[in-house]
């Protein structure tokens, strides 16, 4: 019985195959490769082809035996989500309405979601527990939270078991140093803050200082993504023990100000890396921390790796030795 895992060929989704690998899963990879890359891609079967082709998802489900799907694929940039609301209802809505008929005409019932701290919008309480409000501010959110109530629906309706896990900031690479974060564009804050060390940038941006946190910049929840993967794996054991469906935020529960990323950062590479004040971003809440108290307590989940230093010297050892990506 194999695992599907949809966008494996993405900067978490590679990391999660890595973890089903080691252990012992059988691992089925469907990557469209729009975003992801085919090295990242360290073992299992991998099928390139898009989620919302029937006839090429037919013949992924027909030619292996699969007992459940983690489910990554998605586009997932907040600025582009809001100039192109399209793509995003096409590729992650109608993506997974396609994923999940294929599963119920297949009797698959068992899915891990990467759903967002994005669902939530502009927090009511720090930290953000499941049970808060969930008000999108961006068009990306707002389709990660229709394809959570989309799952919730099929769930009443055919039995469907999901288990959404809302991530806060992932970061860092594996810790080989063979596979790690390479988007482009690139818009998160580590990467880029790496670039300037790296020669490929002359200074980090901070955009805007006024926010209402202790030094005025925006405040994050940065969460190792070799840590994300192990959640995945005890999401995947509960919906193997039976057990019902959930949501679950995953974060560190600690905030860090861009200015103490940057801080960080120049510490760990020894760089004096420049930043320029630039203006707010739009749409970036002050402070996005979560509770992960239900998926400590319901999953048994606890994060390993909890210094920023070692979260960011694991993507800084990846990108030295991959200054430009799977390209080198
Ligand atoms: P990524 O872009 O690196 O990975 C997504 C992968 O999905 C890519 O390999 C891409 O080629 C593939 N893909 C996209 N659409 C597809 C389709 N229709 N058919 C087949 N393959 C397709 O993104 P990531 O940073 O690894 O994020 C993975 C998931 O986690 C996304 O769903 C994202 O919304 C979610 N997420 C990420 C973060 C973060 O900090 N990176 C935070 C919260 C949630
Ligand atoms: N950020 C920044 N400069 C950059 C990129 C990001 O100041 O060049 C800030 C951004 O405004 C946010 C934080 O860093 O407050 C994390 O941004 P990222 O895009 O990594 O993740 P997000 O929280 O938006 O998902």
């Amino acid at each position: 019985m194999a695992v599907l895992v949809t966008g494996g060929a993405g900067y978490i989704g590679s990391h999660m195959v890595a973890e089903l690998l080691k252990q012992n899963e059988e691992v089925v990879v469907v990557d469209s490769l729009q975003t992801g890359h085919r090295e990242a891609v360290t073992g299992g079967k991998l099928y390139v082809g898009d989620l919302r082709n029937s006839v090429f998802m037919e013949t992924v489900f027909r030619e292996n035996t699969i007992d459940a799907v983690i489910h990554f694929a998605a586009n997932s940039l907040v600025g582009e989500s809001m100039t192109d609301p399209s793509k995003y209802y096409h590729n992650n809505v109608y993506g997974t309405l396609c994923l999940l008929d294929k599963m119920k005409e297949h009797g698959v019932s068992k899915i891990v979601f990467s759903s967002t701290a994005a669902t939530y919008g502009e927090p009511e309480h720090v930290p953000i527990s499941e049970e808060d409000r969930t008000y999108p501010t961006n068009t990306y959110g707002e389709t990660k939270l229709a394809m959570e109530k989309m799952m919730k629906w099929f769930d009443i309706a055919h039995g469907l078991k999901y288990v959404a896990l809302r991530y806060f900031n992932a970061a860092g690479a594996h810790e080989s140093g063979s596979i790690g974060e390479d988007h482009h564009p690139e818009t998160h804050l580590i990467p880029l803050i790496l670039q300037v060390p790296l020669g490929k940038r002359e200074f980090i941006s901070i955009y805007g200082d006024d926010y209402a946190t202790e030094d005025g910049t925006c405040v994050r929840d940065y969460l190792h993504v070799s840590d994300l993967a192990d959640a995945h794996v005890l999401a995947l054991k509960r919906l193997r023990d039976g057990g019902e469906s959930a949501v679950y935020n995953l974060g560190s529960g600690e905030g860090y100000s861009v200015k103490q990323v940057i801080d960080a950062a120049r510490r760990v590479t020894g760089h004096p890396i420049p930043a320029k004040l630039v203006e707010r971003r739009a749409g970036d809440p002050a402070v996005l921390v979560a509770s992960s108290k239900k998926a400590e307590s319901e999953l048994g989940w606890k994060r390993k790796r909890d210094q920023m230093e070692d979260i960011i010297g694991s993507a800084w050892t990846w990108h030295k030795a991959h200054p430009n990506g799977y390209n080198n």
